[in-house]
C-alpha cells in the first residue's frame, strides 16, 4: 500500500502521534518513536518521501584520520570533550507514476539502534512487498544489508538495481582472500546478500537513465562503483549518498578522505566535481548520513563550499 502525497506530508509531531498510536496497538516496536521522519515532499514529478533506518554515534577519527580532533570539533560544533559524531542514516522512498522506488536498504536488523528501515516504511503507510524497485548507491553494510532477511529479500517484489562496476567488485569470489583479515567478515555478509537478489537484479551504468527522469551520476572512491543520483525537476535534486558523507566537514574540505573512502584521493575528486556541479547548478542536495531529513544546498566559497541545511 502506497499512501498518496498528501496524507504523506506528515509532520514531526503528527508523525509521532501516529507513530504512538501505532506502537500502542502493537503494530510496530516502541524504539520506532526514537526515529526521525517520515519527511516528504514533492519534486517535479517524483513523491519523495526520507525515512530513516535509525542514527548511531560515530569516532571523530572515522571522520577523517589526518585531522586534529579539535579541528573536527569546531568544524562539527562539538563539545571540547567530544570523541564521537552522531550519524543519521537515511534512505529515500520515491514515487514515480506506479513505481515505488527506494534507494538503499539501510543496516539490516538490530545494528547497533539501526536497522529500523521496515517500521519506518511502515510509518509512511508502504509495505516493503509494495516496493517495486530498489535502487543502490554502493554496497556497504549500512546502505546494503536490509536487502536480505533470513536469507530472503526483504522487498520481494521488488527489481534491484545495482552500478555494474560496484556488483562486479563485490561479488568477485576472489575478495575475501585479498581483503585484511579484520574485513573478511563483512565481505563475506555483503557477498551473502548480494547472492540473495542475484535473480532480482538489473545492471546500470554511470550516465544512464535508471528510471525516467533519475539519471545516475558516477561518483567513485568510497567504493569502486559508488553512484550518486539526479532526480529531474526544478534545478535538480541530487541523492548523493555517501559521496559526502559528513557536510560540515567535507563541504569545507572536500579533498580529506573519510575513514571509509576505499580510495580517498579518489573519492575527493569525486566529491568536489559533485559539490561544484550542485553549486552551480543551485541544486537541491539530499544526503544520506547528514542531519535528518538530510536537505541542504552547496554554495561555492574560496575553492571550497558552505553548507547550508535545507
Ligand atoms: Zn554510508
Amino acid at each position: 500500500m502506497f499512501i498518496a502525497p498528501q496524507t504523506l506530508r506528515i509532520d514531526r509531531r503528527k508523525f509521532l502521534g501516529a507513530g504512538a498510536a501505532l506502537v500502542a496497538a502493537g503494530v510496530l516496536p516502541k524504539s520506532v518513536l526514537a526515529l526521525s521522519g517520515p519527511h516528504s515532499f514533492k519534486h517535479g514529478n517524483f513523491d519523495v518521501t526520507v525515512v530513516s533506518d535509525g542514527s548511531f554515534e560515530i569516532p571523530l577519527e572515522i571522520i577523517n584520520k589526518e585531522a586534529k580532533p579539535e579541528d573536527l570539533r569546531a568544524l562539527l560544533g562539538l563539545a571540547a570533550d567530544a570523541k564521537t559524531n552522531h550519524m543519521e542514516f537515511s534512505p529515500v522512498l520515491v514515487k514515480s507514476g506506479s513505481d515505488v522506488i527506494l534507494f538503499d536498504t539501510g543496516n539490516g536488523v538490530g545494528n547497533n539502534g539501526a536497522g529500523m528501515l521496515v517500521e519506518s516504511l511502515k510509518t509512511a503507510g508502504v509495505e516493503p512487498g509494495a516496493i517495486t524497485k530498489v535502487i543502490y548507491t554502493h554496497a556497504h553494510p549500512d546502505h546494503l544489508w536490509g536487502t536480505l532477511k533470513d536469507g530472503k529479500p526483504v522487498f520481494a517484489n521488488a527489481s534491484h538495481h545495482v552500478a555494474e562496476a560496484e556488483w562486479n567488485f563485490w561479488t568477485n569470489p576472489d575478495l575475501p582472500s585479498k581483503m585484511p583479515e579484520a574485513m573478511k567478515g563483512m565481505v563475506q555478509t555483503t557477498q551473502a546478500q548480494l547472492a540473495g537478489i542475484k535473480d532480482k537484479v538489473a545492471m546500470f551504468k554511470p550516465g544512464a537513465e535508471v528510471v525516467p527522469g533519475i539519471n545516475v551520476i558516477d561518483t567513485p572512491g568510497h567504493t569502486p562503483g559508488h553512484v550518486s543520483f539526479e532526480l529531474a525537476g526544478g534545478d535538480g535534486l541530487v541523492l548523493t549518498g555517501d559521496a559526502v558523507t559528513v557536510p560540515k566537514v567535507f563541504f569545507a574540505h572536500p579533498d580529506w578522505a573519510f575513514g571509509f573512502d576505499a580510495d580517498g584521493a579518489t573519492a575527493g575528486k569525486s566529491r568536489r566535481a559533485l559539490l561544484d556541479m550542485a553549486a552551480s547548478g543551485k541544486k537541491l542536495m539530499l544526503g544520506y548520513h547528514w542531519p535528518y531529513p538530510g536537505l541542504g544546498r552547496a554554495e561555492a566559497n574560496d575553492g571550497a563550499f558552505v553548507y547550508v541545511q535545507a
